[in-house]
């Protein structure tokens, strides 16, 4: 018992009176696109394991490979003793996969972009900072570390971002335009080609995080920033969701990781990432630029998931990759409709607000390379039999 604990239970009361608590509960990822939950086999259209490597046995060898070879940790922060020749390798190996000078390892993808973006914004005070109203929690967290406040752009709206460049970032010593090539809960894309234009226009920096693109889509699954070769000044990007390990990247010029190694709290201070993560990585890196048919397998998935909600009306935004939002509306529908599906064998979650702006409550669907075509049909037979 500790002496926060009644205050703690008071907030706690308010989450669940608000009716947004939420628990955890243990989850075993499956190959072929299911998922255990309480000794119980589901599809599982949830997790972002999209080319299904997290169980791909070459990534568990090379882990336990790197582990046995190097051992369980790594001993030290990157800049004291923690750095090995294994994550110099693979930080080349990143760059090279990205066309960029240089890249830097992170521990986690929230971890990069809450500690990059304030790093960026020390070197040169008074920058003025453009966001997609969507953009991810983590980045949010970087500008507000920095103690900037941020001009938002309306989702995807890049003449209202062209207005916003014009008028507060004109006098500004720079501007830095921060937004994701696939939105996590949308599945839409921004458009890469219109935004470098819009960068090269205003004189801004763009940062692009690919924690959804990475491993998916771009030629070789090198992510959207591809498209625009040397156009995008920092990629960000995760080894946590098609790559099927842990961990996360930014690359950039040598400059930019050079200024990174020295300036950036989450990098600096935290212990460098340990052989076992490393390893799975660099397998998956392996693998990566063979994975054309698992690519177009989920594009295709994308497309029939599409038209299939299409047809009993649900509407699923602007969608155009793995992820597929079935819109709700309402918060308890929502909730309800993926309790059912649950029961009903299908692991599609709910999400709400505040993840999602109030009235869009929806299932999140990600797609699986694992699926199959009727997977999807008995998916949506399922919504439409408990909706
Ligand atoms: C998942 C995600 C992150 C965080 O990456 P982790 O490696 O899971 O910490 C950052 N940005 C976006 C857009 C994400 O979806």
């Amino acid at each position: 018992m500790s002496r926060l604990d009644s205050h703690l239970a008071a907030a706690l009361e308010r989450v669940t009176r608000a009716g947004q608590r939420r628990t955890l509960r243990a989850t075993t990822l499956l190959p072929g696109g299911r998922i255990e939950r309480a000794g119980r086999t589901m599809i599982d259209f949830s997790s972002n394991d999209y080319l299904g490597l997290v169980r791909h046995p070459l990534l568990a060898e090379r882990s336990a490979q790197w582990a046995a070879r190097d051992g369980a940790g790594s001993g030290a922060s990157r800049l004291v003793t923690g750095t090995s020749a294994a994550h110099l390798a693979l930080e080349a190996r990143i760059a090279a996969f990205k066309h960029c000078e240089a890249a830097l390892i992170f521990a986690s993808g929230w971890q990069a972009n809450a500690a990059v973006i304030p790093a960026l914004l020390a070197a040169i005070p008074g920058t003025a900072v453009f966001t997609d109203r969507l953009i991810h929690a983590s980045m949010h967290a970087g500008v507000a570390m920095a103690g900037v406040r941020q001009h938002r752009f309306r989702h995807n709206d890049l003449d209202h971002l062209e207005a916003l460049l014009a008028d507060k970032g004109a006098d500004a010593p720079a501007r830095l335009i921060l937004t994701e090539s696939v939105f996590s809960m949308d599945g839409d894309r921004a458009d890469m080609h219109r935004l470098a234009a819009i960068a090269e226009r205003h004189d801004a920096a763009l940062f692009v995080d690919e924690a959804h693109a990475t491993g998916v889509l771009g030629p070789q699954g090198r992510g959207l920033s591809a498209l625009v070769p040397g156009k995008v000044d920092l990629v960000m990007g995760t080894f946590s969701k098609a790559l099927g390990g842990f961990g996360a990247y930014v690359a950039g010029s040598r400059v930019l990781i050079d200024y990174l190694v020295n300036a950036a709290s989450g990098f600096i201070f935290t212990t460098a990432p340990p052989p076992a993560v490393l390893g799975a990585v660099d397998a998956a890196l392996d693998l990566l630029p063979g994975m054309d048919a698992e690519r177009a397998h989920l594009a295709a998935l994308g497309e029939h998931l599409r038209s299939g909600l299409g047809g009993m009306g649900l509407d699923h935004g602007a969608s155009s990759t793995q992820i597929v939002p079935a819109m709700i509306g309402a918060e308890d529908a929502a909730m309800a409709l993926s309790a059912r599906l649950e029961e009903a064998g299908f692991l599609a979650s709910a999400i709400r607000p505040p993840t999602v702006p109030p009235g869009t409550s929806r299932l999140r669907l990600a797609l699986r390379a694992g699926h199959s075509h009727e997977d999807i049909d008995t998916l949506l037979a399922a919504i439409e039999a408990h909706r």
